[in-house]
């Protein structure tokens, strides 16, 4: 038999390398909690319709990249590619879009068919925030800020924030009509993949990466002249109070993301650090998504960060494992059962506490104590059982013993005072 494998694109994130997901992943959501948005779990499978109806199926991520099969009930489900579909239509399903002002967040699995290389997987993780019911531009900066500062808080340097606006749908219809007229009489100077996307999806062209096509994008009509006054001056305030909490910005003209819904602001944080998949956070105000999926009329923006980009990113501070507090070492049928039901004490005390359930000899214990590095070690073995009393040993951070206490298996105030003292004092 062949030996099985997982599937290309997808991978499996073992012990040692979950350790800095699972500190950048309590960063975030402490900051999150700091900012009091809540969080909400929505299915990874869904009817297909959804992300059709609220992606747009001119889009690449539902033309080409989502996973979509039939049910046994001959139902065409696809695992979510990405968030903001599946808030939009929990929120509409349950009622809360008639009461809106939410802000959220979710956490988990995205899937989009693509070529996998470094910071794009098959099966990848976002974290996305939607502020729901939101339309001032004061909304738009904090949702920028919270982004800009979760980032900060993983200690990630040299971001660049770029910024566009896209206008409302009536700005976008002007700009399309004189877009498109130039588009037709430059289509040869444009790549293939451009010259195809005119009729299906004409705005993404802007966001080509090919070198030709940006070349001539230079001479072609700016989406910003035709925006009417008001969104205008909604630009021109958000830049204000972007500046006004000192974010830096980059304003990118031909930032259009890559989804159909938004309007307005749309912004990107990038960094250099990471080659050609430089986008760590993709973002912007959706305020026609909700209505157009059969809830009101719901002004809402947010973003979504892809995980494995930042995992790229985030420093090898990150990547340490807390200590162990206390390694228990025990050996013989009395004193293993002592160990356990101490192990069990002590973690109430919020310590990290590892039993250790070898049965190998004290002296492979112990060397397996060192490995840890725990800051403590307790030895049960037939001379403590007969006692009731066992010794702790403190260490200091070169392994060093620096002092020792004899403490008797049923005096929990003198154990309590000095795992006080010595273990969750400072
Ligand atoms: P890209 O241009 O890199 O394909 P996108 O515009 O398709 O990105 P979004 O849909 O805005 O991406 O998703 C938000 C973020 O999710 C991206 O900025 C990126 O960090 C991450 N992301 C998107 N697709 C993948 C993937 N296939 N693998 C890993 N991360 C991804
Ligand atoms: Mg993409």
């Amino acid at each position: 038999m062949n030996n099985l494998k997982n599937l290309r694109g997808t991978v499996d994130l073992l012990p040692a390398q979950l350790i800095k997901w699972q500190n950048v992943e309590k960063i975030l959501v402490e900051q999150l909690e700091r900012a009091s948005i809540k969080e909400i779990r929505t299915p990874i499978l869904e009817m297909t319709e959804l992300f059709i109806r609220g992606i747009g199926e001119g889009t690449d991520v539902v033309s080409k990249e989502m996973y979509t099969f039939l049910d046994r009930g001959e139902r065409s489900c696809t695992l979510r590619p990405e968030g903001t579909a599946s808030v939009a239509r929990a929120l509409i399903q349950n009622g809360i879009s008639s009461n809106p002002l939410e802000k959220l967040w979710y956490m988990g699995p995205m899937f989009r068919y693509e070529r996998p290389q470094a910071g794009r997987q098959r099966q990848f993780h976002q974290l996305g925030v939607e502020f729901i019911g939101y339309d001032s531009v004061r909304s738009d900066v904090e949702i920028i800020a919270l982004a800009w500062d979760m980032l900060g808080k993983l200690g990630i340097k040299e971001l660049n924030l770029e910024i566009n606006t896209l206008g409302d749908e009536n700005d976008r219809l002007n700009f399309q009509e004189s877009f498109l007229r130039w588009l037709e009489k430059n289509k040869s100077s444009l790549d293939l993949d451009s010259q195809k996307r005119i009729a299906k999806n004409p705005l993404r062209i802007l966001d080509s990466k090919d070198i030709q096509t940006k070349k001539a994008l230079e001479n072609a009509p700016r989406l910003f002249n035709f925006l009417s006054e008001k969104s205008q001056k909604r630009y021109i305030d958000f830049k204000k109070q972007l500046e006004f909490l000192k974010i830096p910005y980059l304003e990118n003209f031909n930032l259009v993301r890559g989804l159909d819904y938004y309007t307005h602001t749309a912004f990107e944080i990038t960094s250099g650090a990471l080659g050609s998949q430089a986008t760590v956070c993709g973002g912007g105000r959706y305020d026609n998504l909700i209505q157009q999926m059969g809830g009101r009329n719901t002004p809402a923006i947010g973003f979504a960060m892809g995980l494995e980009r930042l995992i790229l990113l985030a420093g090898k501070e990150l990547d340490v494992p807390r200590n162990t507090d206390i390694y228990i070492i025990n050996q013989g049928d009395v004193a293993e059962s002592l160990a356990m039901n101490l192990s069990r004490k002590l973690r109430n005390y919020d310590l990290l506490v590892e039993l250790d359930l070898s049965g190998a000899s004290f002296s492979k214990q112990f060397k397996k104590a060192n490995k840890r590095k725990s800051k403590s070690i307790i030895i049960i073995g037939d001379d403590e059982a007969t006692n009731r009393k066992f010794v702790i040993r403190l260490f200091d951070q070169s392994g060093n013993e620096n002092k020792e206490e004899v403490i008797s298996f049923e005096d929990d105030i003198v154990l309590e005072k000095w795992i006080n003292n010595n273990l969750l004092a400072n």
